[in-house]
């Protein structure tokens, strides 16, 4: 692509559909974006790359693609409990479709008009299909969320269901015995592996109120684990109160338990808050919040299992074994 095309790529397809904002005083069309920080904050920044056959499959939805590229990064957002402002967006394809870059742009665009979040910036080159994002978003000092402080007696919260994005993925992969899953049940689970809806509206209002807060894109234990390494805490989890969707339930039950728990990609917030505050986050988003644990003085993840005994987590599944060092 020479620069002129790169030019009128951006421009033909990313730039209509802006999310205006005073905050942007020079936005995409020049040699740089010149953003202005509101007073008394700070920025918060992430970036995530989706590659073709390592996060998405050649033939996925392009509108979905464009909902998903900046959902998971909006998701780092709202981890953090940062407001969404800005973001850039950098595009490698192998050639130019014009309805594919047409569905791409107005899936990105539903995304950032629901979150407010304006593209300030682009670039496109030539080559495998590659989405690379990188959100900026605002904090006040002091107040933003951390992994670090969890607290022992926290109570351990995820947001919506768990394992409903990893069923949609080995749905597609052929791996489920689909005899169970109606065709509705089907659409919901691949629609939440390729539409994932980040939690920003609960993050933001998680600050001052949780201690401890990660966005679930690993899987929960993998990503509880990264609150509990950083706070130097152990945890127990109860097995009966994961959050399982009615067409997670259609799977047998061990399978959906090591789907909600081993997962990944379900872009649920996990945290940790006081009993306290669970209580008032949980008449504010009702329906949202589950608790399906607590935090722990002494490191270790165990659960408790349906007897109530308490088990350690490497126990249960081979799939386990590294959360037993
Ligand atoms: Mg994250």
């Amino acid at each position: 692509m020479n620069e002129s095309s790169e030019f009128s790529l951006i421009q033909r397809y990313f730039s209509n559909f802006m999310v205006e904002r005073e905050d942007v005083i020079v936005g995409v069309g020049d040699d740089c974006a010149v953003l202005q920080t509101p007073d008394n904050k700070l920025t918060a920044v992430s970036i995530d790359t989706l590659v073709q056959d390592v996060h998405f499959f050649a033939d996925v939805d392009p509108y979905r693609l464009g909902v998903k590229a900046l959902a998971v990064n909006l998701s780092d957002l709202a981890a953090m409990g940062a407001e969404p402002a800005w973001f850039t967006l950098a595009l490698s394809l192998p050639d130019i479709q014009h309805e594919w870059l047409q569905a791409f742009s107005a899936g990105l665009a539903d995304m950032a008009r629901q979150h407010q979040i304006a593209l300030v910036g682009g670039d496109t080159t030539r080559g495998p299909l590659t989405v690379t994002i990188q959100v900026h978003g605002h904090v006040a000092a002091g107040k933003f969320l951390r992994r670090n402080a969890a607290k022992a007696a926290d109570l351990i919260c995820v947001t919506g269901f768990l394992g409903d994005a990893a069923a949609g993925l080995q749905y597609k992969l052929g791996q489920l015995n689909e005899a169970v899953l109606s065709a509705a049940d089907q659409q919901y689970l691949v629609q939440r592996l390729e539409m994932p809806t980040p939690r920003n509206h609960i993050g933001q209002q998680l600050v001052g109120k949780a201690h401890a807060a990660i966005d679930i894109s690993d899987g929960l234990l993998a990503d509880l684990q990264h609150i509990l390494n950083a706070s130097n805490k152990g945890a127990c989890i109860n097995l009966a109160a994961l959050p399982l969707s009615d067409s997670l339930r259609k799977l047998p039950l061990p399978l959906a338990n090591q789907l909600a728990l081993t997962g990944g990609e379900d872009y649920e917030l996990c945290f940790t808050a006081s009993a306290e505050n669970v209580d008032e986050l949980s008449q504010q988003f009702p329906g949202m919040i589950h608790i399906i644990g607590e935090v722990n003085a002494e490191t270790g993840i165990y659960y408790r299992d349906a007897q109530g005994n308490r088990q350690r987590f490497s126990a249960i599944k081979a799939g386990y074994d590294h959360f037993s060092s």
